[in-house]
């Protein structure tokens, strides 16, 4: 490897005990029945770093029932939106003052950038803070235009117990896109993070007991999918699941769910493209690309994993891309100056691997990179920045996630073949455009099958602007006022007013 820029140990210290996490069940902390644990150790740096309760059937069904005594009491499903507000503005208060802890949990746990887990942490606190908006700002419709008689009223409920399954790419930032919402909406959650990265959940639940939530609204489970999430989307106590995850177990998760017919919200893969065309900003267009394809080591729904470029200035944009490639500091997660952190696991980077493997024996060339990578004075897993051009619309490694550093070059001629390129994917969740044309990014931002279309930009959000995916991208909706619908029923009321309705029984 050549010219690459690697951060080695930084010498940090690592918390000599690992977090000890347990089960948070109708208010109380739990070990496992069995008395089993399980470890997680850091990715990058090979020690262990938490230890906990593993869950099984046993206590997610407690957790279920917990949930379903609590929203059935009307403890929080009833209560006001002031009130509502009023314990999410403490836990967002509580989660900002505590971002040092949880950073750090969340990096050893994670792999990722110390830097960027304080963003998640804090960032995820304004969740939680404009959930509390709406909590007290939802509302229904009237309708007063039935007749002189009538009034109708279409109201909004808690939609009631709400599984909440998370991954392990963005454990707080993926679980405050969704928890803080159905919270504000009512509803009482079982939730369990993926056994990768439990712990910043777990303390998230010494919060919520901090700021008031009343005992048995939020559950959490800790422990593997087959034991602990499988309940949690079959059991009939629960009437919705929300999942972030693969497409596959998100499959297997409406499967399931519909033997009872949950709802079911689904956020999944993306295989996301950046379009860029001749007239665009190469240099902007080249940094965005840089920074879509490697922020969270390319472990991200939303990677920028493709790129489809104008055949003119392919040549110039890769050269630029893979100069900004050189430069950007992949190593020790612990150093402030990291930006591109460990790989999640072994199996995973070596199936990262295999996909550029498999890529190159299918005739694509790679142009940086394409190995595992080892950084000094750490034992964790590692991959290069990876550069793969002369990448064809059927290959594996531009239909399939990578979920690695690894980028893939194809390039267009015209408007439509690029838009026939960025809808050619099982995948729908997020596009890019670059021109500086507006007629070129507007035709595009409309014909894009994407849930999200950004444009001169990439990966910007906020809590306002809802995200979520088309086709086998997932189905639903969250952030924003439509990822609080999600957790809301309708009900319509009808009401006479007076004693004119005519009888139906007549009298012969
Ligand atoms: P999974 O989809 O396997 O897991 C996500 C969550 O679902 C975890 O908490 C997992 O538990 C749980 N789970 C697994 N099986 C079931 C089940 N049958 N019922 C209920 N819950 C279940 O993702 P992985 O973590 O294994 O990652 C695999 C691939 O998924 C990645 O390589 C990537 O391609 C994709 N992925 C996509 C993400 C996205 O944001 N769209 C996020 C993460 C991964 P546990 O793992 O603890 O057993």
């Amino acid at each position: 490897m050549t010219q690459m820029t690697i951060i080695a140990a930084a010498g940090a210290a690592i918390p000599a005990q690992p977090f000890a996490g347990r089960h948070l069940i109708d208010g109380a902390w739990h070990d496992s029945a069995t008395g089993e644990t399980f470890e997680r150790r850091s990715p990058a740096h090979d020690v262990v770093v938490s230890r906990s309760a593993l869950g099984a059937e046993a206590e997610a069904r407690a957790a279920i029932a917990a949930a379903r005594r609590s929203f059935d009491s009307g403890v929080w499903s009833r209560a006001s939106g002031k009130e509502r507000a009023t314990v999410l503005l403490k836990v967002a208060a509580l989660i900002e003052a505590d971002v040092e802890r949880m950073a750090l949990i969340e990096t050893l746990e994670s792999g990722k950038p110390i830097t960027q887990a304080r963003g998640e942490i804090s960032g995820a606190a304004d969740l939680w803070r404009y959930a509390a908006a709406l909590a007290r700002t939802m509302h229904g419709d009237s309708h007063n235009t039935l007749g002189p008689d009538m009034l109708g009223a279409v109201i909004k409920e808690p939609i009631g117990v709400v599984s909440i399954i998370t991954p392990w790419n963005f454990p707080f930032w993926i679980l405050s896109q969704k928890l803080p919402f159905a919270l504000a909406a009512g509803c009482s959650c079982v939730v369990k993070p993926s056994e990768l990265t439990p712990s910043t959940t777990a303390m998230l639940g010494g919060l919520l007991i901090e700021a008031g939530l009343p005992a048995g609204v939020v559950n959490i489970v800790l422990g593997y999918g087959p034991a602990v999430g499988a309940p949690m989307t079959t059991d009939p106590a629960v009437d919705m699941v929300t999942f972030t995850g693969s497409t596959a177990v998100g499959k297997a998760i409406a499967a399931a769910a519909s033997g009872t017919l949950k709802k079911v919200a689904l956020e999944l893969g993306g295989k996301n493209p950046q379009v860029i065309f001749a007239d665009a900003d190469l240099d902007s267009a080249a940094d965005a690309v840089t920074f879509g394809v490697y922020f969270n080591t390319g472990q991200c729904c939303n990677s920028g994993s493709r790129i489809i470029v104008h055949e003119d200035v392919a040549e110039a944009l890769v050269a630029r891309v893979v100069a900004l490639s050189r430069q950007v500091a992949f190593g020790d997660p612990l150093d402030p100056r990291t930006q591109v952190g460990a790989i999640i696991s072994q199996q995973h980077q070596g199936r990262i691997d295999g996909c550029v493997r498999d890529a190159v024996a299918a005739g694509a060339e790679v142009a940086l990179g394409g190995a595992p990578m080892t950084v000094p004075g750490l034992a964790g897993q590692f991959y290069q920045p990876t550069v793969v051009r002369g990448v064809t619309p059927d290959m594996a490694i531009a239909r399939e996630e990578v979920f690695g550093p690894v980028l893939s070059v194809l390039t267009f001629r015209t408007l439509d073949e690029a838009l026939a390129l960025t809808n050619d994917a099982d995948y729908g969740l997020s596009a890019g455009v670059w021109s500086e044309n507006v007629h070129t990014c507007l035709a595009f931002c409309r014909r894009a099958q994407a849930g999200t279309v950004w444009t001169n930009t990439w990966m910007d959000g906020f809590p306002e602007l809802t995200f979520g995916g088309v086709k086998q991208s997932g189905q639903g909706r969250e952030i924003g006022p439509y990822g609080l619908e999600e957790f809301l029923e309708v009900k319509t009321l009808v009401m006479r007013i007076g004693r004119s309705r005519a009888p139906w029984v007549k009298t012969l």
